[in-house]
């Protein structure tokens, strides 16, 4: 199954892309993840990417559509992928359904998860990661045993740059202005299915592999 993600940041994405990956047995792709371990390795894109992200800015789309293709083109992706924070404008969109036909295939479905604003500010805030193995937590609505330390590794948790009050700000109106069209973009393409995304995560993830049943998920 070929599937994108799609919500706000904050709306949980990553968190339901592993159960939903692990659920269909495909690789989990998050552009979000992989400029992030470039920032952390110093590389040129890492460099490129940072200036954007700290302002809460998206980067720019032909960097983020070149890096999408590369990691497409790895064996891992060739049965299929979920995609999780790309694509997040509609010209990244165009540029994976080009993308996808060169390779003679298509996107089966886009999940949208859907939570307001002020529940999207919540989760950033209290929002931790583990710098171990990259799992997500919350201070309060998904908390460690130990303040600070991943129950799942024992990893050290930090908590993300541009999850500070001013930055939020900004990447919720990068959101409204440029990701929101996909909504109609591909719902034009009867390919768009939205979830309630507030609740309980195992919630969530129950109704997200209920809904992607219908698409052969
Ligand atoms: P995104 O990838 O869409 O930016 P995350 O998956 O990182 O969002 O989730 C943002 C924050 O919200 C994290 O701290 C996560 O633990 C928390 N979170 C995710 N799903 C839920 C939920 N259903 N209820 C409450 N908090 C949640
Ligand atoms: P995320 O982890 O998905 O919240 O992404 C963190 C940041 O990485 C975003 O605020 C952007 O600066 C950048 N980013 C991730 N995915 C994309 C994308 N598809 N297009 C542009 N920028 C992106």
């Amino acid at each position: 199954m070929r599937l994108v993600l799609v919500g706000p940041p904050g709306a949980g994405k990553g968190t339901q892309a592993e159960f939903i990956a692990a659920h269909l047995a495909v690789p989990k792709i998050s552009t979000g993840d992989i400029f992030r371990s470039n920032v952390s390795q110093g590389t040129p894109l890492g460099i490129e990417a940072k200036r954007y992200m700290d302002a809460g800015e998206l980067v720019p789309d032909e960097v983020t559509i070149n890096m999408v293709r590369d990691r497409l083109a790895e064996p891992d992706a060739s049965e299929g992928f979920l995609l999780d924070g790309f694509p997040r404008t509609t010209p990244q969109a165009a540029a994976l359904d080009k993308l996808l036909a060169d390779l003679g295939t298509a996107l089966d479905v886009v999940l949208e998860l859907v939570v307001d604003d002020d529940e999207v500010i919540r989760r950033l805030s209290g929002r931790r990661t583990c710098r171990g193995c990259g799992k997500i937590w919350h201070v309060e609505f998904d908390a460690t045993t130990r303040e600070g330390i991943c129950d799942r590794c024992g990893g050290e948790l930090f908590q993300r740059d541009d999850d500070k009050p001013e930055t939020i700000a900004t990447r919720l109106r990068e959101y409204a202005e440029k990701t929101a069209p996909l909504v109609d973009y591909y719902g034009a393409q009867g390919k768009l299915v939205g979830i309630d995304a507030t609740g309980p995560v195992e919630d969530v993830t129950v109704r997200a592999i209920d809904a992607l049943r219908s698409y052969g998920g």
